[in-house]
């Protein structure tokens, strides 16, 4: 596995990889690797010739400077997780480097996907989210890359971006995994302790009763209001947005039409805001 810091001898090393026709994937992350990446990279893995991973904190996505810094960083195991998975080339870059100067991201509106939920929770991520992207796409210039459902607003931008701007590229969606008692994988989820990881359980267990009521396989309906209010009802966790949304636009969709639709849900459990989603049908 061959580690760059810098987007120069990266894209030398590149080219001498494009020459020999080689078909690269691309799996952009922030580091702190879990089984949610480790399956991006291996669907990455099956799917091209050559596997690059990216490890950037990117600052312009953070709308809140203490979630920033106190952002997970653990590189070693990250190194040896990606080297067991069979990454080939990693790229972990300097902000100088990425940004050229000051960091900062042009506004983008795609609509509801860039000012809804996420877009209106957090001012300027997806902002953020496309600089980085698209700046990493025009070093790399993979023929796919891989994103997860874990993020699906951000998956729905990114696939918004590359119809704009990166038409050839290929987008390979990856599902969200989840640990073995519900919790969607997430690096932040080191950041909760025990008793805020039990309030933070209840998040999954929502889209879960949503899911059955949506499918009527309970009796009665748990309606979205209630459950927003059984939430809110609950000490330690503040309930930012509960919606059943088109996950291609991110427009909430009619009742009738809730088993076409996601439940996406953001929360934010001591310190820590966690979001997960889950299709309704
Ligand atoms: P991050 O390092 O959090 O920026 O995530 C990098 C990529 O990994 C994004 O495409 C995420 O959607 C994806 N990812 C993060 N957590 C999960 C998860 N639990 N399941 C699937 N994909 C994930």
């Amino acid at each position: 596995m061959e580690i760059f810091y810098t987007s120069k001898e990266l894209k030398e090393r590149l080219s001498e990889i494009k020459v020999r026709n080689k078909m690269v994937g691309f799996v952009p992350t922030m580091g702190s690797l879990h089984s949610g990446h480790g399956t991006l990279i291996s669907r990455a893995r099956t799917g091209s010739d050559v596997v690059v991973l990216s490890i950037y904190v990117n600052p312009t996505q953070f709308d809140n400077q203490h979630d920033f810094k106190t952002y997970p960083n653990a590189i070693q195991a990250d190194l040896d997780l990606a080297r067991s998975l069979g990454v080939d080339v990693v790229f972990a870059p300097k902000t100088e480097d990425i940004y050229e100067g000051v960091p900062n991201a042009d506004s983008v509106d795609y609509g509801d996907l860039t000012g809804a939920f996420e877009g209106a929770k957090r001012k300027g991520h997806f902002d953020g989210v496309v600089a980085i992207v698209r700046r990493l796409f025009q070093i790399i210039k993979p023929e796919k890359a891989f994103f997860g459902e874990k993020d699906l607003q951000q998956l729905a931008v990114i696939e918004a971006l590359c119809k704009r701007e990166f038409a050839q590229l290929e987008i390979v969606r990856c599902p969200l995994i989840r640990d073995i008692d519900g919790l969607a994988l997430s690096s932040r989820n080191v950041r909760l302790n025990q008793k805020e990881r039990l309030v933070a359980l209840e998040l999954h267990r929502t889209l879960n009763r949503l899911k059955a009521a949506v499918n009527r396989s309970i009796e009665g309906s748990v309606t979205l209001e209630a459950a927003r209010r059984a939430l809110d009802s609950l000490d330690g966790l503040e309930l930012e947005y509960l919606a059943i949304i088109d996950a291609k636009s991110f427009e909430e969709v009619g009742e009738e039409k809730w088993n076409e639709g996601h439940a996406v849900i953001a929360a934010q459990v001591g310190s820590v805001r966690l979001i997960d989603n889950l299709f309704m049908g």
